[in-house]
């Protein structure tokens, strides 16, 4: 059985201690924890706590039920996503997350077990986009978990997570093409389990490239690819088996693929996505 693994969108993750502390909760396998910094926040400072303010909190938590029956009804739609039970919403202050999830500022958001748990910073009552992205992921994580009955490598998932959250990812798609210029792709056995352990610089590259993968799976097979994936994962059929069954080659063979297009991306002196 596949331990969950611990998903973040790699920022800052300066405190490497804390995301350790987070590994021990992921040893627990199919709890469904998935740990997300979204590359929309990238750019954050440290800020603020708006926990405090009950107008700013109540109309993030109104927005954020909007956009989570917003991406729930887009996601049944796109992927077949049918929850049993409705996945809750939780708003927390700073201390609160933190004593939670551990103090990383990098972190803003943990799906775990049904629920999404989101740090009240102020630039979610600052920005629409912003919580609507964070939303789309996690809900996102949220779906991949239940379909793929928490099989679904880490690389596949966040690519995944990160294209349905939308917007730019210059920061990713910088720290990828500055990696590839000096070395091979990381191999996908290497980011199909787990984030946590890398370094900043690294965890860019493994976001970018994970992006960049899945980009690549939904431009050639569609978004029905994609399901027919994670169904066969939930179906049991394990990660070679349900990759060869919804895209019709071998994850080895994907793999050169893509490292040809990385190649040719990189040589292409491009440096977004
Ligand atoms: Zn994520």
């Amino acid at each position: 059985m596949r331990e969950k693994f611990l998903a973040i969108s790699g920022i800052s993750l300066a405190n490497r201690a804390s995301v350790r502390g987070f590994s021990c909760l992921l040893a627990r396998p199919k709890l469904g924890l998935i740990l997300c910094l979204l590359l929309l926040l990238a750019q954050a400072d440290v800020f603020g706590d708006v926990g405090q303010s009950s107008n700013s909190r109540g109309s993030i938590t109104k927005r954020s039920q909007n956009y989570l029956a917003e991406t729930t009804h887009e996601l049944r739609r796109v992927l077949g996503y049918q929850p049993k039970t409705a996945v809750e919403l939780e708003f927390v202050d700073l201390q609160q997350y933190a004593s939670k999830v551990g103090k990383n500022s990098w972190a803003h958001a943990v799906y775990f077990n049904n629920k999404i748990t989101i740090a009240l910073r102020p630039e979610l009552s600052r920005s629409r986009n912003r919580l609507r992205r964070l939303i789309r992921h996690e809900t996102l994580h949220a779906a991949v978990d239940l379909i793929s009955d928490s099989q679904c490598p880490a690389w596949f998932e966040e690519g995944l997570a990160l294209l349905f959250e939308g917007g730019h990812k210059r920061a990713l798609s910088r720290a990828l093409s500055d990696y590839l210029r000096e070395r091979n792709p990381i191999s996908l056995h290497q980011l199909e389990v787990n984030f946590a352990g890398l370094d900043k610089p690294l965890a860019e590259v493994a976001y970018g490239q994970s992006y960049f993968a899945v980009q690549s799976l939904v431009h050639r097979f569609g978004f029905s690819g994609i399901r027919k994936y994670l169904s066969s994962l939930g179906a049991g059929r394990g990660e070679k088996g349900a990759f060869y069954s919804a895209f019709g080659m071998n994850l080895s063979e994907f793999e050169q693929q893509l490292g040809v297009q990385l190649k040719l991306w990189t040589n292409g002196g491009r440096d977004e996505f």
